[in-house]
């Protein structure tokens, strides 16, 4: 069904897997009467509702647009504050900071990373208003017990689901975990649109609100228009461009088709990982909770600096080929954060200690089992050398 790209010495960390149906699809749509917002847009949107068992699907420019809208909808605005991780991308907290509000973070589970209910609880003011869970490196949070504490104080519960789409939590998919969940289709995530990104939603309200953020704050969109011969529009709200393409949406939709395989690629290469690398001193992965199905957009490992350095690895083995890649480091100590809001080193030790020994391995659907053995074979060789 898929062609397999052959890899030439150097394994990067991550790559997009682009195929000819993928590469037909996008050349019928530019032979087509849309190049942007046009059929190719809701039907990739019906898509991805449909796959997650969601009612509503809203497609944006990107994943950090698709962030920024969820903290529109959710009403977020000056002098509130939104409970999120320290390990993730910095756009998890700036779509906080564009709504004018005050990202307040929530340390991790050590052995997951993944944010902790319990310090989320211990974080909670009478200004909290929201609550971003992310689903780091393709593994649920735990969203039985962020659900609860959402219900008990009123808050809205969001999911950064950059990194696990397709994956499952207790028989549940993805997408229907929390009040809305976000995707990014970066050509580094499980599936690409080139830049794209999306909130799921199962709320009537919020699906309305999102698409009119979209495209400027107006309440009507131009097909609409068209259709009831009429010019007249209301700009209600301010909203941005934060539209994307037929273009990429129809690459979006082939790339859909391939979601299953590549979730088993990625699924049998994280596996094969973890027997090959259990043989390994002073390396381990991060812990899998026995009710979830893994998404494995990253494999991490933490590695013992007692066996060998975390910095000697990383280089050694960028020198060998082998692209490995840190993610992340913790938010709250970007110059930024700390200067705007005056987050400080200590205040969530446990993401600042992993930070420390974190690693993340080659991961992608095209990267083959001789690949993974090189990977290994080389982290193996490097910490020998060292010991
Ligand atoms: C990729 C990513 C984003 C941002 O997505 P873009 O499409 O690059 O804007 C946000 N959060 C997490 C956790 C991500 O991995």
């Amino acid at each position: 069904m898929v062609k397999k790209e052959v890899n030439t010495g150097n394994i990067p960390y991550g790559r997009q897997f682009i195929d000819d149906d993928d590469i037909g699809v996008v050349v019928e749509i530019l032979k087509s009467e849309f190049l942007t917002t046009g059929p190719k847009v809701h039907e990739f949107e019906e898509a991805v509702a449909n796959y997650c068992g969601a009612k509503h699907a809203v497609a944006v420019a990107n994943g950090t647009a698709a962030l920024h809208s969820a903290m529109y909808a959710a009403g977020i605005s000056p002098g509130d504050e939104v409970i999120v991780p320290p390990m993730t991308f910095v756009a998890t907290a700036n779509a906080v900071v564009f709504q004018g509000a005050k990202p307040v973070f929530a340390d991790v589970n050590p052995d997951t990373l993944l944010i902790d209910p319990v310090k989320v609880e211990e974080k909670i003011t009478d200004k909290t208003r929201a609550i971003v869970a992310v689903d780091y490196a393709g593994h649920p949070c735990d969203y039985d017990s962020l659900r609860k504490i959402a219900e008990k104080y009123d808050l809205v519960l969001i999911a950064d689901a950059c990194h696990s789409i397709g994956a499952g939590y207790k028989g549940r998919l993805v997408g229907t975990l929390a009040d809305m969940s976000i995707f990014s289709f970066h050509p580094v995530k499980h599936i690409t649109t080139g830049e794209g990104g999306m909130v799921v939603t199962d709320d009537d309200c919020f699906a309305v609100s999102l698409k009119k953020f979209r495209n400027h704050g107006i309440s009507s969109d131009p097909q609409r228009r068209k259709e009831n011969l009429t010019w007249f529009y209301e700009m209600t709200d301010l909203g941005f461009n934060y539209r994307i393409s037929d273009l990429q949406c129809g690459l979006g939709l082939s790339q859909l088709r391939k979601l299953p395989f590549f979730l088993q690629k990625r699924r049998e290469i994280a596996n094969y990982y973890k027997e090959l690398l259990c043989q390994i001193d002073g390396i381990r992965s991060l812990k899998v909770e026995d009710y979830v199905e893994h998404a494995y957009h990253l494999f991490v490992i933490l590695v013992d600096e007692e066996k060998i350095s975390r910095k000697h690895l990383f280089h050694s083995l960028l020198s060998r080929g082998i692209g490995v890649n840190v993610h992340y480091i913790p938010v709250h100590l970007h110059p930024y954060y700390r200067n705007r809001f005056g987050t400080y080193k200590g205040l969530c030790p446990v993401a600042e200690e992993a930070y420390e020994k974190i690693l993340s391995l080659p991961i992608f659907p095209a990267m083959g089992k001789k690949e993974v053995e090189e990977v290994v074979c080389q982290l193996s060789a490097v910490i020998k050398e060292a010991s």
